[in-house]
């Protein structure tokens, strides 16, 4: 053995026990969502954080500094694979943002962000922003001080964004999202105007939550989801962990006023697992094991949620098998199940929102964060600036905090900078279904044929099988032959609405 090669086994030991560090915190972190006792919570919490703590403490370390710094020698980098290089690669840019962060500071903002989503949940049920305002102001005072230690790039909102979004920047997202916005604000109030619109009367009835799960399981097998590498389970906000390459979970919720709810939770969730079970295995057990970003996250799960799933040729396809899950409840054809999935109505709450102003409700908060950190916005300042925008983009006025500026957990949790992270996935999303119907021509007769197994190994060809070997941006040049462009996601949507409320 050579010594680069010494050094490299013990780089390689290095990052899998930290890797073996975050699955021991993520199975923890499921069973915690996923029904545990809640007495055990606080010692629970305290395992969690020492396991955090012990993860950084093994990444920040003198150790890992030096195994980077000689595998970054000319000599060792000549001798390393593709695989090596990128994962020296990946793991110095992890240790160089967390080296700069002080143990100290790092636990400081652990401890404050508990405090914060708790004094959050509670201030959201009281509809008492004052309570929440002194916490968020930390919070922003806080992340700041990263910035400052980070080191600001562009702008100091960029700094954040890189976290989520490698490569991306401010001044590439003004340009995104301002074409995006001036496309859908009259596309919405266009469809607003119409007097095409789809009926819903009929979900107003209450279904069997056995059956909708019955139906959530169908549905993940016809995606191609792997049983023996995950499980589903019920948690009251849905979500995807990938805790090895052959243990991926999803949850989602079951409400009985709700035949859909569950079914696309469970796609969603569905679309991130597929991801995160796909990845080549030569990266198992690698920091490389995982999705490259955020974004390219959320195209998969919204890929298959929206592009597929609320998709005329897949509700040609799959209603008779909900209806048959609900005997004389849905007595309506399949085009009209497929509408009335369909509807675009300007609301209140993100996680409600149609396909359409859903992207309206991303930009709203990345204009404020730009505003906070850009431009000096304080907490106090932030529910006007909310109800402002939302009366210019969306034509509504939240009649409360608890229903405008205080419905995302992500502000009091420091999580900014990841709100584009959803919108990128949707215009992702819909310039990969661009390219997929003309390398796949056949793609919507194999939807309506559910026949889904092509259009998943078009993804996991393209997307999945990389992690993190490859950047979002040559993610999508990869799969597409072209950087990010928003037009698809118009066009996408201005094509499907314009039929659907006959525009
Ligand atoms: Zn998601």
């Amino acid at each position: 053995m050579s010594t680069y090669e010494r050094t490299l086994a013990d780089f390689r030991a290095l990052d899998r026990k930290i890797r073996n560090y975050h699955e021991a915190q993520a199975i923890l972190a499921w069973d915690l969502r996923t029904g545990a006792p809640r007495k055990g919570m606080d010692a629970r919490s305290e395992v969690l954080g020492q396991l955090a703590g012990e993860a950084f403490k093994l990444s920040t370390s003198a150790e890992m500094g030096e195994l980077l710094q000689a595998l970054e020698q000319k000599e060792a980098q000549a001798g390393l694979g593709e695989i090596d290089l990128k994962l020296v690669h990946e793991v110095r840019r992890q240790y160089d943002r967390s080296v700069k962060i002080p143990a100290k500071l790092y636990e400081e903002a652990v401890v404050l962000i508990s405090q914060s989503e708790s004094a959050w949940e509670v201030a959201r049920g009281n509809n008492d922003f004052a309570s929440f305002e002194p916490f968020l102001d930390k919070v922003i005072g806080y992340t700041n001080q990263f910035i400052d230690l980070w080191g600001p790039k562009a702008t100091r909102y960029d700094t954040l964004i890189d976290d989520y979004e490698p490569d991306m920047s401010v001044a590439e997202l003004d340009s995104i999202f301002s074409s995006l916005r001036d496309e859908l604000v009259p596309l919405s109030s266009a469809i607003a105007d119409s007097p095409n619109k789809p009926s819903r009367e009929f979900l107003n009835q209450l279904f069997d939550k056995g059956a909708q799960k019955d139906f959530s399981l169908f549905m993940l097998g016809q995606m191609g989801y792997d049983f023996e590498a995950g499980r589903l389970d019920e948690t009251a906000h849905p979500f995807a962990t990938g805790i090895n390459l052959g243990d991926v979970r999803i949850t989602t919720r079951y409400l009985a006023d709700d035949v859909t709810s569950a079914l696309f939770g469970t796609i969603h969730e569905g679309g991130h697992a597929l991801y995160e079970q796909n990845v080549s295995p030569e990266l198992a057990g690698t920091s490389l094991c995982g999705g490259t970003s955020m974004g390219i996250h959320e195209s998969q799960s919204r890929f298959w949620e929206n592009t597929i799933g609320r998709s005329r040729p897949f509700w040609h396809r799959y209603f008779g098998d909900l209806q048959s899950r609900f005997p004389g409840q849905l007595n309506i054809s399949p085009e009209e199940f497929y509408r009335s999935q369909n509807t675009v109505q300007p609301s209140l709450i993100r996680i409600e929102a149609d396909e359409l102003t859903y992207n309206l409700h991303i930009i709203i908060r990345y204009e404020i964060e730009k505003m906070i950190f850009n431009e000096g916005a304080k907490a106090s300042d932030l529910p006007a600036i909310w109800n402002d925008k939302y009366r210019e983009y969306l034509g509504i006025t939240p009649p409360d905090n608890a229903q405008g500026v205080m419905q995302d957990v992500h502000w009091s949790a420091g999580l900014f900078g990841y709100f584009p992270s959803y919108s990128l996935g949707n215009m992702y999303a819909a310039q990969m279904a661009d390219t997929m119907e003309d390398q796949l021509p056949e793609m919507w007769e194999l939807v309506a044929r559910g026949e889904l197994t092509p259009i998943k190994s078009w993804l996991t060809d393209r997307v999945h099988k990389y992690g993190k070997l490859k950047t979002p941006k040559e993610i999508i040049v990869g799969a597409t032959g072209k950087p990010l462009d928003p037009s698809y996601l118009v066009k996408y949507l201005r094509a499907k609405y314009t039929d659907i409320y006959k525009l």
